[in-house]
């Protein structure tokens, strides 16, 4: 478990002005639990409401374009999400990169946008059923996320690496402790030859995918993982600060 667990909330697309009642609830218990970094990630149209609303958890973005403005519309620019109150962006979400196409490439100039606009990055990573099934899960995740990462000064400050096997994500199934353990210890290694010994090994690598307060605390014991990327679980206070608080436990013994 990492020094500070950090436990993200992805609302995707869901969320309205009645869900404030939630992040607000999230960031009181957050107040209690200061041993943990809490953050949620809440729709664009509610980015600047949370930031209004909450005063110890952390409030980002689940995607952004990579450009910083222009003539691209329906986009958000990373300063316009800088300027509405995000704090992060997550970024190479499967479900971007899936449903809207997006290359290693593209994720990478969303993540240098990203830290362009002063803000940190946390980046997806992840492999589908077909290729684990193949043994191809580490060299796919290895790949993808060498091709997605630019170069970062004060990584283990500025990064957050979020890995999240897409089998995983929505369907209650969780990869095995041991698979977490494999997968993780694979990206650390890359993530000290990227940044070296000090800023690579001290990037909070996240495990993604159907995690909730049932699973959270196995999760949480298995070796090199620093958090939670939470999608359904994070969208009531009871569930998502359940996962909180098995990572603070975990901190007590
Ligand atoms: C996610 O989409 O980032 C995610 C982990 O979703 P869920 O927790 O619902 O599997």
């Amino acid at each position: 478990m990492a020094e500070r667990p950090y436990i993200v909330g992805n609302w995707k697309m869901n969320g309205t002005r009645a869900m404030l009642s939630e992040a607000r609830a999230i960031d009181r218990a957050a107040q209690r639990h200061m041993k943990v970094e809490v953050a949620i990630a809440p729709p664009y149209t509610l980015i600047h409401a949370v930031h209004r609303e909450v005063e110890q958890i952390g409030v980002g973005a689940q995607d952004c374009h990579p450009g910083t403005d222009g003539a691209s519309t329906g986009d958000i620019s990373a300063s316009m999400l800088a300027d509405a109150g995000a704090k992060f962006v997550i970024v190479g979400h499967s479900e971007r990169r899936q449903g809207h196409g997006e290359s290693n490439a593209l994720v990478r100039d969303k993540a240098q946008a990203v830290l362009d606009a002063g803000m940190r990055v946390i980046m997806c990573c992840g492999e589908d059923a077909k290729t684990r099934d193949a043994g191809k899960a580490a060299s796919f995740v290895t790949h993808q996320l060498k091709d997605s990462l630019p170069g970062i000064e004060n990584a283990a400050d500025r990064l957050t690496v979020a890995y999240e096997p897409i089998w995983a994500i929505g369907t209650g199934n969780t990869a095995s402790s041991q698979d977490i353990a494999e997968m993780h210890r694979e990206i650390r290694k890359l993530l000290i030859e990227l940044y070296g010994e000090e800023q690579g090994g001290g990037v909070r690598i996240l495990y993604g995918g159907s995690v909730n307060p049932e699973n959270a605390r196995e999760i949480f014991a298995t070796e090199e993982v620093g958090g939670a990327l939470v999608g359904g679980a994070s969208l009531t206070a009871d569930s998502f600060m359940g996962i909180a608080l098995a990572a603070g436990d975990m901190l007590d013994n």
